[in-house]
């Protein structure tokens, strides 16, 4: 990669400040001066030195994002726009990926790492990480509805493992809910109230395991996760 793009990475300082500090011949490459922010460095064979200070490029990288909708989970696809496509041209790399699928019309939390390990962890059904999500639904979600998410829900397919429903809001003729899964089989939040024939709405997922979305986030923007968010999705 470019120097200042590794220098931006993992500095304070902005592509404009490289620029300047790389002149001010503070930076080193495998103990030669470099000034030329376009000279290319390996992340991780090559011995970068800034200020006398030895950087160490970090490997992973993890973020949250607030998927709106119409947009995929996904890298890349010939027609619509997916998570990758929405991060700025300085975050973007080739590896990295979106952890588990939102359905193209569900917004909220989805993490983006190269970190395959963890994307494993959070996914795999062994370690039944619980995800979070709130919902709109078309018609009245009561305790007897509560009851049966608790016990699990007979799809076509598989029978779910227990959910906890909590109802938030109702109208004559809608619900505003909040469901917690410990899987995610495909359409799983949409197919457990389709048969319970109260179709979702909206659906916007919240939280994964101990990850919260960030609600300063809007629609589409994404920010690096904190040290203690990486700990406590671990
Ligand atoms: N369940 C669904 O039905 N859709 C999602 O996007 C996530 C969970």
């Amino acid at each position: 990669m470019r120097l200042d793009k590794y220098l931006a990475d993992m500095t304070p300082y902005s592509r404009k400040e490289i620029k300047i500090l790389l002149k001010q011949k503070r930076v080193q490459v495998n103990d030669a001066l470099i000034k030329d922010s376009k000279f290319q460095v390996d992340e991780v064979k090559d011995k970068v030195v800034l200020d006398g200070i030895a950087i160490n490029y970090q490997t992973f990288f993890y973020y949250m994002m607030n998927k709106p909708e119409d947009v995929l989970s996904a890298t890349q696809d010939k027609q619509d726009t997916t998570v990758i496509d929405l991060l700025q041209d300085d975050d973007y790399r080739e590896d990295l990926f979106p952890v588990g699928r939102l359905d193209k019309d569900t917004t909220g939390l989805v993490v983006l790492t190269n970190d395959g390990q963890l994307a494993h962890r959070l996914l795999s059904p062994k370690h039944h990480v619980p995800k979070l999500y709130e919902a709109s639904i078309e018609g009245v979600v009561d305790e007897a509805d509560v009851a049966r998410f608790a016990k699990g829900i007979q799809l076509t397919d598989f029978k779910t493992q227990p959910a906890v429903l909590t109802i938030l809001e109702t109208t004559a003729t809608t619900s505003s809910v909040q469901v917690q899964i410990t899987e995610g089989k495909f359409h799983q939040v949409k197919r457990m109230f389709g048969a319970i024939e109260k179709p979702v709405l909206t659906l916007d997922r919240i939280q994964m395991g101990q990850l919260k979305l960030d609600p300063d986030l809007a629609l589409g923007q994404y920010r690096p996760l904190t040290a203690e968010e990486l700990v406590a999705l671990q």
